[in-house]
């Protein structure tokens, strides 16, 4: 019996600790972590810098609230603001407040409502972020919605043509699609995107709760399509397990969110900010980012190689250390031969295979991950082609 609400659908394990790319469970029985708390660990477990930060602020103090004026709250978003295209940084706890706050800062700055976001899109489970969710398993049962939000397919420039109006306040992006399917945002949907803003008047918004942080090799996955958003949403890896949040904004949208517009009781608490200032300092230097992209392509071009020509397999992408394994199957079954074998792995949707490393993952652990993956769907596609 438990007390808790059952809306998770929980594994059978119990975890216990935690060490680098290594999860333990009760039983002591040790799992290579390639979900790293879904893309939240991207320093893996327990990181002894992250850890000093926050066992030294512990000792310090750990609340006062946004009346009080904190060093670690201006470092942090300064770090923020100067390796990103942004200007101004607001600090929440999650992801969805974070989007919740890109929302609530488009509409006032622009005075404008409606707003686009796409279709297999994940932005929070609160009543704003849940909206721009295009996706109506999410939305369903919890209507009416918030209302002028519409949803248009990846990569359709046609579609986001059609839907764009000057009346919209702002198209809302993931770069990479994670819940989604690792579904990646080409080179020309982007630019023709930017464009569209240009001509509507209408903001950027993108979210990289999961995409940032390092997760595909750069500071942030807009990076890659040199797209300038003016807004821009942070979690997940901010605090490498800390919850934090943050939302950051060009210097335009700064008198939008004047004093008493928007707040958060725990939104910069010093202990969340120790977190984030030492995950930036480890994640930020080059030299780490490039190793990310190493890693990512030697793993990706394993997986290629060994994957790539079996039946169950239609398609290998991703970006950095965010990949995905796209099937003509469920992954279900891969995903619990993958664990029973010590690895752990998670879905994107009912057909991709969702794996998200922590950053510091070895050179070692990436060819375990290789030849368990490599293992379990050879066996599984061997399985299915006897079906048929
Ligand atoms: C996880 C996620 C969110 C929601 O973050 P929470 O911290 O769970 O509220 C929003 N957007 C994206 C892209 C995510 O992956």
């Amino acid at each position: 019996m438990s007390a808790l609400f059952p809306n998770y659908a929980r594994w059978e394990i119990k975890a216990q600790q935690g060490n680098g790319s290594t999860l333990v469970d009760e039983n002591g029985k040790e799992y290579l972590d390639f979900i790293a708390g879904i893309a939240v660990c991207n320093l893996g477990h327990c990181h002894p810098k992250v850890q000093a930060a926050v066992e030294k602020q512990l000792g310090t103090l750990w609340h006062a609230s946004n009346l009080f004026q904190f060093e670690g709250q201006e470092k942090v978003a300064e770090i923020l603001a100067s390796h990103s295209v942004g200007d101004y940084v607001f600090f929440c706890n999650s992801g969805a407040e974070a989007n919740e706050a890109a929302i609530k800062l488009a509409r006032k700055a622009t005075g404008k409502h409606h707003i686009v976001s796409l279709k297999n899109s994940f932005h929070g489970r609160t009543l704003g972020s849940m909206a721009a969710t295009g996706q109506e398993k999410i939305h369903a049962g919890f209507g009416p919605l918030l209302s002028e939000f519409t949803y248009v397919e990846l990569n359709d420039i046609d579609a986001l043509e059609q839907v764009v109006t000057d009346q919209t306040a702002a198209i809302m992006v993931e770069v990479i699609q994670g819940e989604g399917g690792i579904r990646l945002m080409s080179k020309e949907y982007a630019k023709q995107l930017a464009h569209i803003c240009k001509k509507f008047n209408c903001l950027l918004i993108i979210d990289e709760v999961q995409t940032g942080i390092g997760r595909t090799g750069t500071a942030f996955a807009y990076e890659h399509l040199s797209l300038s958003p003016d807004i821009i949403t942070l979690a997940k890896g901010l605090g490498n397990g800390f919850p934090v949040g943050a939302m950051i904004g060009k210097e335009a949208l700064k008198e939008a969110f004047s004093a008493g517009s928007h707040g958060s009781t725990f939104g910069g608490n010093p202990l969340a900010m120790a977190a984030a200032e030492a995950v930036l300092t480890e994640i930020l230097n080059p030299t780490f980012l490039e190793s990310v992209q190493k890693k990512g392509d030697w793993f990706k071009n394993q997986l290629e190689e060994n994957l790539k020509s079996l039946a169950i397999v239609d398609e290998i992408r991703g970006k950095g250390l965010m990949l995905g394994i796209a099937c003509q199957i469920e992954v279900a079954p891969i995903i619990t031969a993958c664990r029973e074998k010590g690895l752990l792995v998670l879905p994107a949707g009912p057909n991709v295979l969702r794996i998200l490393p922590p950053l510091i993952v070895t050179q070692q652990e990436l060819e375990k991950a290789v030849s368990i993956l490599t293992e379990v769907v050879t066996n599984l596609s061997e399985k299915q082609a006897t079906h048929i």
